[in-house]
């Protein structure tokens, strides 16, 4: 059987269809009907932040903020490569320019360290990212920010569930991006949220997500249409009652895999900071160099497993920004480095303890055949 590197969590069939029944009362399937509110009001909740803006999808989300933070256009925005182009995508299709910073070698963070040498007269904002669920230097990261007068946006698309010190990330920031993908620990198929405490960024927002309509005569905003329909609520609100249980197999399975490959000679396992509650949204590890990496994955694929390069190539390496001044890989080595040697292994909530043991076999197997 084939097992794929994430694998989408379903509620029971009959619960999602109880959760839609009454769309076939309304006929409201859009435009912040009750499911919609239901859901914003339970992640308000869960999350412990004042305003949870909903959104069809993450990047969406995820560039509403960057156009309703009020940062200058042409300003530059400090970043890591080690991430999903979208993080970079939204910056350059907000006229904004990439600064990348390097990241930490133990979680692949951005390293706080680095940050203020890139600082300028042209630098408005950072944009760190929670990779793999590994909370930043969030600290750090906010004393450089206050400083220098410059805006945080945390890219939290992984990081959904995740606490530091006891606080859930979405309360980290001035404003927080969360993904709600297939892929991601919390679905509602797609969907995305922003989460801030500012009561009038996230009227820019809502205005931002729906074509600046405040009601029929009023448009105040040249917003556009990002919107979480009723559906994408429904399955969320259907996939929050199961979120607990599924973090619990989670951990088990991440357990799993620590206990299996410790001590494994050319493999490292990366380890978020002391204080953050995991979402054990993936499972990284490092090997010694891109050659040995590639053999795993193939030596993995060969058998039908799935596994990723997350997150190889590095945003700054990609084709698109070929060219372009700030797009330099070897100006962030750590990252470079990661990005080589890094391969995320299978990870879901319904992965079987002994799926996990045979992936464990397979890659202790294929690196003793290419050592
Ligand atoms: C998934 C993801 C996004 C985009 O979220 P979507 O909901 O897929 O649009 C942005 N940044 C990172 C780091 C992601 O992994």
């Amino acid at each position: 059987m084939k097992i794929n590197v994430t694998r989408t969590s379903l509620p029971p069939f009959e619960d999602y269809c109880e959760e839609i029944r009454k769309l076939w009362d309304s006929h409201i399937l859009t435009n912040m009907g009750v499911e919609h509110d239901a859901l914003r009001d339970a992640l308000q909740q869960y999350l412990g932040v004042p305003h949870v803006v909903l959104f069809t999808n993450g990047h969406l989300a995820l560039e509403a903020a960057l156009r309703t933070l009020g940062l200058p256009q042409g300003g530059e925005v400090i970043t890591t490569p080690l991430t999903f182009v979208s993080t970079t995508n939204a910056l350059v299709r907000c006229g904004l320019t990439p600064v990348f910073c390097d990241v930490c070698p133990e979680d692949g963070t951005m390293d706080a360290a680095k940050i203020e040498p890139l600082i300028n007269e042209r630098t408005v904002a950072i944009l760190p990212v929670h990779v793999y669920g590994h909370v930043c230097d969030v600290d750090a990261i906010g004393a450089v920010a206050k400083r220098h007068g410059l805006k945080v946006l945390y890219d939290a698309a992984h990081a959904f569930g995740v606490r530091y010190r006891g606080v859930p990330v979405a309360q980290l920031g001035e404003a927080v991006m969360l993904s709600f993908h297939a892929t991601k620990v919390f679905s509602t198929i797609e969907g995305g949220a922003v989460c801030c405490s500012d009561a009038a960024l996230a009227r820019r927002l809502a205005d931002e997500r729906n074509y600046g309509i405040r009601d029929e005569e009023t448009c105040v905003a040249a917003g556009g249409n990002a919107k979480m329909s009723e559906f994408q609520a429904a399955m969320g609100l259907c996939n929050l009652r199961l979120l607990e249980g599924e973090l619990a197999r989670r951990k088990a399975l991440d357990a799993q895999y620590r206990a299996l490959l410790a001590g494994v000679p050319g493999l490292q396992m990366l380890l978020p900071r002391p204080g953050v509650t995991p979402n054990y949204a993936y499972f990284p590890v490092l090997f010694e160099g891109e050659g040995v990496r590639d053999r795993v994955k193939e030596a993995l694929a060969a058998e039908g497993i799935g596994s990723r390069k997350y997150f190889w190539p590095l945003t700054s390496a990609v084709e698109a920004y070929k060219g372009c001044p700030w797009a330099d890989p070897s100006a962030t080595p750590v990252a470079a480095r990661m990005a080589a040697q890094v391969l995320t292994l299978p990870l879901s909530a319904d992965l079987e303890p002994e799926q996990v043991e045979r992936i464990c076999a397979l890659v202790r197997q294929a690196l003793a055949t290419s050592a």
